[in-house]
């Protein structure tokens, strides 16, 4: 019997009004299906976020969570418990104790501080860009999927309709010529296209898009080329076009391969679909592929997830990116349909998915290089992360940067030394402004002394786990140690978690601070505001776990 398909239709306006309506029977014909995130949330296509179970907790190194996170050690004895030097009982503990709710840092200032902004500013921080000659990677958005994951935290139109793609790559190649009128010969190092489902694309849509980037831009001829395909609607065609374009790095989602977790979030991918897109791509060139799965979805336990953790292994991807689900329905409304088969899990189940998987990938060889980033040894992500080249952005960690990132397309966020700033999210603003020949700027924010020696702090932190203020000193024209002597004397506070070496100048975190190093990167963070502890308080931002 046919399942009744379920349509959300809902959006948020920037000051966060929700405007929704759920309706269920069969799929209309032509019906468009739009799901707008909140302003400032554009992401990866795989990059749920939340976990309406977690509760508020204190500011990170106020007493009270200093009390929290003081729990019993017990003798290490695994993998992991070697690094940590802590049981992962214990370890799972400490997590689920320690963990708050706090930004994501693939920027500094967060996407939450951005305010409104006029397209001229941006004009005038693209000549900047074109008189500096700097490097630049360009982000295209492409927001259309064939159907809706529930979890879904991305900015997506859900249409099944193939002219919304056609046109949708006029438009694009109409921005582009705007961005690179004002960036003149400004050599463009990196190509990303990111979704939504960058495959919902034809050969030949993806064949246009490819012609006005070169029409429109100076790439240079090593310049890396990077997609995100979704296994389940990925043709053969699509990856010939792909490889013949010198794409050689690409991303797909998993999320888990148990059937009841899939019913659950209404995404359906077999363990074939995607071995087969693995082997496809890697005959087509592809040198570089990287598999996301998430943790904290309902029905989830360990046995289930070691399974999904067991046969991503299997596939021998060159990077893993393991996501905590991040169930924020107050913002996604589409995301109450995830509860349907059981609450999203807690904080400490978080912590022991978290912990099992961690186990489970370093025990299979791969390397732990951050927050939520795994590679094989010898990767480019992997040698990037040993020559500290490895950096945080929009779309997580990366090998290396650009000296800007310009996103074309809707929502798309860009970020310059300077400024970071998102074009409309809803399409039709993007495309009225396109159209008229504007610059589609919505929101952003302009980058003070104080922002920029800040992202640098949290940037070393993110990525290496330990930032040199030394560095930091000369790089920004301060005394470093003074400049943040608050948060050092927050940090030398903190004990299991990082310390802060006076002779050396460097800031470090532990293993299991390396964990958390979200709630670390907070206390240098000048925006962050411990959430309200109110009954009803809406939380802004994801688990730190
Ligand atoms: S494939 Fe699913 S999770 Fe990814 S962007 Fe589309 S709807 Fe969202």
């Amino acid at each position: 019997m046919m399942k009744p398909t379920v349509i959300v239709v809902h959006r948020i306006t920037s000051s966060g009004t929700v405007n929704g309506s759920l309706c269920t029977g069969g799929f209309p014909e032509g019906c468009v299906l739009v799901v707008m995130p909140a302003e400032g949330s554009s992401r990866r296509a795989s990059d749920p976020r939340g976990d309406s179970r977690t509760t508020c907790s204190p500011a990170v190194g106020s007493p009270r969570w200093r009390k929290a996170c003081a729990s019993p050690r017990s003798p290490a004895g695994t993998r992991f418990d070697e690094a940590s030097g802590m049981s992962n009982a214990d370890t799972v503990a400490m997590l689920a104790a320690c963990a708050s709710r706090g930004p994501r840092y693939t920027s500094y200032p967060p996407a939450t501080e951005f305010t409104r902004l006029d397209s001229e500013h941006v004009t005038r921080e693209l000549a900047q860009v074109a008189a500096r000659g700097e490097s630049v990677s360009l982000y295209v958005h492409v927001p259309f999927c064939k159907s809706l994951c529930w979890y879904c935290g991305c900015n997506v139109i859900v249409t099944r309709n193939p002219q919304a793609g056609t046109a949708y790559v006029d438009q694009v190649a109409a921005e582009m010529k705007m961005l690179g009128e004002a960036i003149g010969t400004a050599p463009v190092t990196e190509i990303a296209l990111g979704g939504g489902s960058p495959n919902f694309l034809s050969p030949r849509s993806l064949r246009a898009l490819f012609a006005a980037l070169e029409r429109n831009f100076s790439i240079t001829t090593d310049a890396r080329r990077s997609i995100e395909l979704d296994p389940r609607t990925t043709t053969t065609p699509q990856i010939e076009t792909l490889g013949a374009a010198g794409f050689r790095s690409l991303s797909m989602g998993v999320q888990d391969f148990s059937a009841d977790v899939q019913d659950a979030i209404h995404r359906h991918q077999t363990k074939q679909q995607t071995r087969w897109l693995v082997d496809v791509s890697r005959a087509a060139g592809f040198d570089d592929i990287n598999v996301d799965i998430v943790y904290g979805l309902p029905l989830q336990t360990e046995l289930s997830f070691g399974k999904t953790l067991d046969a991503v292994i299997e596939l021998s991807p060159d990077r893993i990116a393991l996501f905590g689900y991040a169930h924020l329905p107050s913002k996604l409304p589409h995301q109450r349909l995830v509860e349907r088969a059981g609450p999203v899990l807690d904080t400490r189940e978080r912590a022991t998915l978290l912990v099992l998987a961690i186990e489970r990938l370093t025990g299979a060889g791969y390397l732990h290089l951050g927050l939520d980033h795994f590679a094989k040894p010898g990767s480019r992500l992997a040698r990037a992360a040993a020559d500290r080249r490895m950096v945080r952005t929009f779309q997580g960690y990366a090998e290396h940067k650009a000296d800007a990132i310009l996103g074309v397309g809707v929502s798309a966020i860009s970020s310059t030394p300077r400024m970071h700033w998102q074009s409309h999210s809803e399409l039709g603003a993007w495309e009225d402004a396109v159209e008229s020949g504007r610059l589609p700027v919505a929101r952003g924010i302009a980058l003070d002394a104080d922002d920029q020696a800040r992202r640098a702090v949290i940037g070393r932190l993110m990525c290496d786990g330990e930032v040199d203020l030394g560095q930091i000193s000369a790089a920004h024209g301060i005394d470093a140690p003074a400049y943040f002597a608050r948060e050092l004397a927050t940090i030398s506070g903190l004990g299991d978690l990082a310390s802060y070496d006076a002779a050396t100048r460097v800031v470090r975190a532990t293993p299991s601070g390396r964990l958390l190093v979200r709630n670390l990167c907070m206390v240098f963070d000048r925006y962050y505001q411990v959430p309200s502890r109110a009954p009803d308080a809406q939380p802004r931002f994801s688990p730190t776990i």
